[in-house]
């Protein structure tokens, strides 16, 4: 059988059905210890911290998904970045994007500083702001893209070779594209994390991180943090992962097309001062997206050009639920300044064009009729 397509994949690398009973769906193993024959003798399966078959099938899916050799699975997607960041050691440096999860930057800035890491914020877009940061303590380059929530790209091919030439990892939080859309590690990135709680858990009831790598070296050490470090996420959020992967392919494509037609109406719509969505040709980085995507994604930033107006908007939403978090199959709006993004410095936030009035739509997969409806009276609401 031919095992090659995202979607052939993503239900069946690490789904075989079990090989006790048949059964199709990969058995949810919640035990903490294993019987052991006799000393010295078991079946390679001894404490759940170390080994837990659930979680193996559902690392090697996604492993499988994003072209890696390995996966490592974490309570959240934050557990999974500070695992990653243990790949370090004190006295290395970082540059990292400037325009990231709030999350990310509040554990760099304020718990991986205190352990003798040191980061510098570029904007990921200029290849000489990236060449002039690096320094000879440079261990890492750390990127996201697109970015949350400016929607910025950045151009993985060209960090991939500034990363080789200086002889440092490369690691991308692929969250917002998800595998179904970029493959960094076929880009030239070491190292891909996910917040498995957005579109890979895809239904807004887990919270859940994951990495992938394509290098043996990195995969030990990993493999190692991952155990003795023990950020590890129980094995029922591991079923669940299993099971909304399968139907990765079929959202994402509906979260690509309800976003597609969304955008255009929104671009010209008179109460919007701005539009953020890198499937509009006016997007500045199209181009590039268009050639390391192979689709936009279900994510849209809008300026509405005050509070007040954003207020009004997401209040007179009916449909689009205001909240944290992105990627559930039902559409969410978030007030990115006063929800993740809380932690950045007003400063940093107003450079990088995080305003009052900015807000975030995780557009879902309900019939976009109704959610064209929906945003049509709430922009009315601010007029
Ligand atoms: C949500 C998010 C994270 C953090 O993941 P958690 O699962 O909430 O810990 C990291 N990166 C991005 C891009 C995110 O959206």
């Amino acid at each position: 059988m031919s095992k090659d397509g995202f979607a052939t994949k993503a239900i069946h690398i690490g789904q075989e059905p079990d090989e006790l009973t048949g059964a199709v769906t990969v058995p949810l193993y919640q035990t903490s210890t294993y019987a052991q024959e006799e000393i010295g003798k078991h079946k390679g399966y001894e404490y759940a911290r170390t080994q837990n078959l659930t979680r193996f099938q559902w690392e090697k899916n996604l492993a499988a998904l994003e072209e890696g050799i390995a996966g490592f699975a974490f309570g959240s997607g934050l557990a999974a970045i500070d695992s990653v960041m243990k790949l370090l050691r004190a006295g290395d440096h970082v540059v990292m994007a400037e325009d990231m999860y709030g999350g990310t930057f509040r554990l760099f800035d304020k718990i991986l500083t205190n352990f003798g890491l040191s980061f510098t914020s570029v904007d990921m877009r200029d290849e000489q702001a990236i060449r002039n940061a690096i320094t000879p303590a440079t261990k890492m380059l750390y990127t996201e893209t697109p970015t949350n929530p400016m929607m910025n790209l950045t151009d993985l091919r060209m960090v991939a070779r500034v990363a080789k030439e200086h002889g440092t990892m490369m690691v991308v939080d692929n969250t917002f594209a998800s595998p179904y859309f970029q493959k960094p590690l076929t880009l030239g990135a070491d190292i891909v994390i996910h917040s498995a709680t957005k579109y890979l858990g895809g239904h807004s009831d887990l919270v859940h991180g994951i990495v992938a790598t394509n290098n043996e070296e990195i995969a030990t050490r990993l493999k190692f943090i991952q155990n003795a470090a023990g950020a590890i996420p129980g094995p029922f959020d591991c079923w669940l992962c299993l099971r909304s992967v399968k139907t990765l392919a079929v959202r994402m494509k509906q979260h690509e097309a309800n976003a597609m037609t969304i955008a255009p109406v929104l671009a010209h719509h008179p109460a919007i001062k701005a539009v953020y969505y890198p499937g509009l040709p006016t997007h500045p980085q199209h181009n590039l997206a268009k050639e390391q995507m192979s689709g936009f994604g279900g994510m849209i930033s809008i300026e509405l050009g005050s509070l007040e107006a954003a207020k009004k908007f997401t209040n007179a939403l009916s449909v689009f639920t205001l909240g944290e978090s992105l990627g559930g199959v039902e559409s969410l709006v978030c007030h990115p300044v006063s929800m993740t993004h809380g932690s950045v410095p007003v400063e940093q936030r107003q450079k990088l064009g995080i305003t009052d009035g900015l807000v975030r739509l995780s557009v879902g997969i309900e019939d976009v009729e109704d959610l064209l409806d929906d945003i049509y009276a709430a922009l009315a609401a601010i007029a």
